[in-house]
Protein backbone atom coordinates (compact mmCIF):
# COMPACT_ATOMS: atom_id res chain seq x y z
CA UNK A 1 0.00 0.00 0.00
CA UNK A 2 1.35 3.46 -0.92
CA UNK A 3 1.55 6.11 1.61
CA UNK A 4 -1.31 7.83 -0.18
CA UNK A 5 -3.54 4.77 0.11
CA UNK A 6 -3.16 5.37 3.91
CA UNK A 7 -5.35 7.87 5.66
CA UNK A 8 -3.13 9.61 8.12
CA UNK A 9 -4.97 11.50 11.43
CA UNK A 10 -3.05 14.11 13.16
CA UNK A 11 -3.05 15.29 16.81
CA UNK A 12 -1.41 16.67 20.12
CA UNK A 13 -1.94 18.29 23.11
CA UNK A 14 -3.44 21.47 24.22
CA UNK A 15 -0.26 23.55 23.81
CA UNK A 16 0.71 22.01 20.71
CA UNK A 17 4.23 20.90 21.69
CA UNK A 18 3.81 17.23 21.39
CA UNK A 19 1.97 16.48 18.09
CA UNK A 20 2.00 13.25 16.60
CA UNK A 21 0.43 11.77 13.26
CA UNK A 22 -0.95 8.76 12.55
CA UNK A 23 -1.07 6.43 9.66
CA UNK A 24 -3.88 3.66 9.34
CA UNK A 25 -6.99 2.59 11.27
CA UNK A 26 -7.13 1.89 15.20
CA UNK A 27 -7.15 -1.55 15.67
CA UNK A 28 -9.63 -0.82 18.48
CA UNK A 29 -10.86 1.51 20.70
CA UNK A 30 -12.26 1.47 24.67
CA UNK A 31 -13.72 4.22 27.00
CA UNK A 32 -12.08 3.48 30.18
CA UNK A 33 -13.45 4.15 33.57
CA UNK A 34 -10.88 2.51 35.68
CA UNK A 35 -9.91 4.70 38.81
CA UNK A 36 -6.59 5.41 37.04
CA UNK A 37 -8.05 6.89 34.44
CA UNK A 38 -9.96 8.98 35.94
CA UNK A 39 -6.78 10.77 37.98
CA UNK A 40 -4.44 10.45 35.16
CA UNK A 41 -7.25 12.48 32.70
CA UNK A 42 -8.89 14.32 35.44
CA UNK A 43 -12.24 13.14 33.50
CA UNK A 44 -15.08 10.65 34.51
CA UNK A 45 -13.94 8.38 31.47
CA UNK A 46 -11.31 8.12 29.22
CA UNK A 47 -11.57 6.96 25.50
CA UNK A 48 -8.49 5.41 23.91
CA UNK A 49 -8.15 3.91 20.37
CA UNK A 50 -5.50 1.43 20.11
CA UNK A 51 -2.78 1.87 16.98
CA UNK A 52 0.44 0.08 16.37
CA UNK A 53 3.02 1.27 17.58
CA UNK A 54 4.85 1.88 14.54
CA UNK A 55 2.14 3.58 12.93
CA UNK A 56 2.52 6.60 15.14
CA UNK A 57 5.06 9.27 14.59
CA UNK A 58 5.98 12.37 16.81
CA UNK A 59 7.45 15.32 16.61
CA UNK A 60 8.49 15.37 20.08
CA UNK A 61 8.05 12.31 22.39
CA UNK A 62 5.35 13.16 25.16
CA UNK A 63 7.02 12.30 28.89
CA UNK A 64 6.28 8.84 30.29
CA UNK A 65 4.78 8.46 33.70
CA UNK A 66 4.97 4.69 34.68
CA UNK A 67 1.19 4.26 36.46
CA UNK A 68 1.87 0.70 37.39
CA UNK A 69 5.04 -1.87 36.60
CA UNK A 70 5.17 -1.94 32.81
CA UNK A 71 2.56 0.66 32.24
CA UNK A 72 3.22 4.21 30.52
CA UNK A 73 1.22 6.80 30.43
CA UNK A 74 2.24 9.68 28.49
CA UNK A 75 1.86 13.27 28.45
CA UNK A 76 3.10 16.87 27.43
CA UNK A 77 5.88 18.06 29.93
CA UNK A 78 4.63 21.99 29.17
CA UNK A 79 0.74 21.82 29.36
CA UNK A 80 -0.08 18.62 31.12
CA UNK A 81 -2.06 17.10 28.46
CA UNK A 82 -2.44 13.25 29.25
CA UNK A 83 -1.89 11.82 25.29
CA UNK A 84 -1.33 7.86 25.46
CA UNK A 85 -1.10 4.53 27.44
CA UNK A 86 1.22 1.84 26.84
CA UNK A 87 2.40 -1.52 28.14
CA UNK A 88 5.46 -2.94 27.94
CA UNK A 89 3.84 -6.24 27.66
CA UNK A 90 2.22 -5.72 24.57
CA UNK A 91 4.89 -3.27 22.66
CA UNK A 92 3.74 -3.29 19.79
CA UNK A 93 0.37 -1.47 20.32
CA UNK A 94 -0.05 2.09 21.62
CA UNK A 95 -3.70 3.74 22.97
CA UNK A 96 -4.21 7.69 22.23
CA UNK A 97 -6.56 9.31 23.71
CA UNK A 98 -9.54 10.10 21.25
CA UNK A 99 -9.69 13.77 22.43
CA UNK A 100 -5.91 14.26 21.19
CA UNK A 101 -7.04 14.01 17.29
CA UNK A 102 -7.81 17.03 15.67
CA UNK A 103 -10.48 15.35 14.10
CA UNK A 104 -11.48 12.59 16.83
CA UNK A 105 -15.44 12.07 14.52
CA UNK A 106 -13.81 9.14 12.32
CA UNK A 107 -13.10 6.72 15.44
CA UNK A 108 -15.60 4.74 17.01
CA UNK A 109 -14.56 2.75 20.37
CA UNK A 110 -16.29 -0.17 20.64
CA UNK A 111 -16.15 -1.43 24.27
CA UNK A 112 -16.71 -0.23 27.68
CA UNK A 113 -14.16 -1.49 30.32
CA UNK A 114 -13.85 -1.13 33.96
CA UNK A 115 -17.57 -0.64 34.20
CA UNK A 116 -17.70 -2.04 37.75
CA UNK A 117 -16.31 1.24 38.56
CA UNK A 118 -17.27 3.68 36.49
CA UNK A 119 -19.18 6.72 38.13
CA UNK A 120 -23.39 7.34 38.34
CA UNK A 121 -23.92 8.15 35.11
CA UNK A 122 -21.96 6.18 32.57
CA UNK A 123 -23.13 2.64 32.76
CA UNK A 124 -25.83 3.45 30.64
CA UNK A 125 -23.85 4.51 28.02
CA UNK A 126 -24.20 3.25 24.31
CA UNK A 127 -25.53 -0.25 24.94
CA UNK A 128 -24.81 -1.45 22.05
CA UNK A 129 -21.44 -1.87 22.28
CA UNK A 130 -19.77 -4.44 24.91
CA UNK A 131 -19.07 -3.74 28.20
CA UNK A 132 -16.64 -5.43 30.73
CA UNK A 133 -16.45 -5.32 34.44
CA UNK A 134 -12.81 -5.07 34.13
CA UNK A 135 -10.01 -4.71 31.63
CA UNK A 136 -10.81 -6.59 28.75
ZN1 LIG B 1 1.27 20.65 25.51
ZN1 LIG C 1 -8.27 2.98 32.56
Amino acid sequence: MSPTDSPLHSGGCLCGAVRFCVSGEPTGGNHCHCGMCRKDSGSGVSTFVTFPANAVTWDRNPTDYESSPGKYRGFCPKCGSSLTWRSVEDANTIDLRLGSFDDPTPFKAQKHLWISTALSGFSKIDPDIDHFDQGS
